[in-house]
């Protein structure tokens, strides 16, 4: 006769997804709730998922040994704090300058087409999905194009996942992903709170997704980008990288085909290509302008490890010719 066995480690993996997507969105609701600014709340509401990850991460590991830093680990704060938001800035003036006439004309209300009269979490999801078309096309052009990996390759070095290092790439990484994502929510004709919203759930998805956080998300998998589904896209088996190249959705991956998150198979813990990336910082901001990327310059150690799984041979390609 079959046993029925609770096993409590198993309940904590299977309850910690969904109450950080909780917690986080309560952040967010409660902070404007009590009447804060815009940026206010943005950006204070960002900094309690950003401790609630951490503290998550070292309390329920994933790969214990991803708690300790590597020799990456300045290079991924300062890409946190200055990559990130350089690349990103640069695209947003760009973008606010080159389409500011638009939003004039419909004001922060939004555009005349836009569904005002459905509920405020629905207009939010239409709002993601827009947003999510341009980031998908964007990563999914940086994987297929040899000037897109030439930017994006820096953030496929990464030998561990964890919280930190979703901002550890090149600035033109960064601002070429905002200028996809903002553009396509902006002529969409979102109201300001939507985009607002929207841009707040997709910096606390982008934490999760590279938590080092031991959790399973069961059907979650399918409605947001996770760390099981994101492990996926940076495992070393190069034909499993070149999946799930949406970021903070899979809503388009399941559109488009390249969804990936086997049930019956653990999510990868050999990470990063075997690629020449410079170990420095700046030597990496200038790789990619430099001809033969810059090899003489000293590189960031290879894997200790190389995984070459039989899953590997079965993950069909969906096309594209970049190293993943
Ligand atoms: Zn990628
Ligand atoms: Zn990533």
């Amino acid at each position: 006769m079959k046993t029925f066995s609770i096993n409590p480690k198993e309940i904590v993996r299977r309850t910690l997804g969904p109450l950080y997507l909780t917690t986080a969105i309560s952040f967010f609701l409660i902070l404007h709730a009590m009447g804060y600014s815009k940026l206010v709340v943005y950006y204070v509401a960002s900094i309690c998922v950003i401790v609630m990850t951490v503290l998550l991460e070292f309390a329920f590991p994933y790969e214990k040994t991803w708690c300790k830093p590597d020799d990456q680990f300045f290079n991924e704060i300062g890409s946190m704090l200055v990559s990130t938001n350089l690349g990103h800035n640069l695209s947003r003036t760009a973008v606010y300058f080159l389409i500011a006439p638009a939003i004039v004309f419909w004001g922060s209300d939004g555009a005349p087409w836009w569904p005002t009269a459905l509920p405020f979490p629905l207009q939010v999801v239409l709002g993601f999905i827009v947003w999510e078309f341009g980031i998908y096309w964007s990563h999914r052009m940086m994987h297929t194009t040899e000037l897109g990996w030439r930017f994006h390759s820096l953030h496929h070095k990464l030998r561990r996942l964890t919280c930190l290092n979703s901002g550890y790439g090149h600035p033109v990484n960064f601002a070429l992903t905002s200028l996809f994502d903002l553009t396509f929510l902006i002529l969409s004709g979102a109201p300001a709170k939507v985009m607002l919203f929207t841009s707040f759930l997709s910096g606390a998805v982008n934490f999760l997704s590279h938590a080092n956080i031991d959790m399973k998300m069961g059907f979650l998998n399918y409605v947001v980008n996770t760390p099981e589904v994101h492990r996926w896209h940076h495992a070393a088996e190069r034909a499993a990288g070149k999946r799930n190249f949406g970021m903070q959705l899979p809503f388009w991956d399941l559109v488009f085909g390249t969804f990936y998150c086997p049930k019956d198979t653990a999510a990868p813990r050999v990470l990063g290509h075997d690629g020449h990336q410079p170990a420095g910082f700046f030597a990496q901001w200038l790789a990619p302008f430099m001809p033969k990327r810059a090899m003489r310059w000293a590189a960031i150690p290879g894997r200790a490890t190389p995984l070459r799984s039989p899953a590997s041979a079965q993950i069909g390609e969906p096309g594209g010719s970049m190293d993943a």
